[in-house]
């Protein structure tokens, strides 16, 4: 059995998609990041490199490199899951994000994750919190972050 654990975190900016899992969730800021900025899949990729002690997502895809540049993050993890010798068991995810509600989109986030793993949704878990209004930019809507935990054979 192998665990993994990834975590990410990226600002918010007008004008730019808020992508999570895969998809995009309609929002009036999105993620500032050199790819497409998906905290969530940056994380699941960061925990399925941990949990084959496989080094990290900047080591793969260096930030530097022109070649990711607005990249399509299921294009980074299709490459990580090439390479990935373990069968995924679960997954289980938490996103800390203001605004908007993730509610009425945690089935539609949890059914592209499977499609992306070749998993049963009733395997991922997707979880979402608010900042409660506090914790700096996370709370006046400014960040948003996510952690994966996953375990694999
Ligand atoms: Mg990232």
């Amino acid at each position: 059995m192998r665990i993994g654990s990834g975590y990410d975190i990226h600002r918010l900016a007008s004008g730019r998609k808020l992508m999570l899992g895969g998809i995009e969730i309609p929002s009036t800021k999105g993620e500032e990041a050199h790819s497409d900025g998906d905290v969530l899949l940056h994380a699941l990729i960061d925990a399925l490199l941990g949990s084959e002690a496989n080094g990290d997502i900047g080591s793969h895809f260096p930030p530097c490199d022109p070649e990711w540049k607005d990249a399509d993050s299921r294009k980074l993890l299709e490459t990580v899951l090439k390479e990935y010798k373990h069968r995924l068991i679960n997954i289980d995810c938490t996103i800390l994000l203001e605004r908007p509600k993730l509610r009425p989109h945690i089935d539609a986030i949890r059914a592209s994750l499977a499609d992306l793993l070749a998993m049963d949704p009733a395997d991922i878990s997707v979880k979402a919190k608010t900042a409660e209004g506090c914790l700096a930019e996370f709370g006046t809507g400014d960040a948003v972050a996510a952690s994966v935990t996953l375990l694999a054979e």
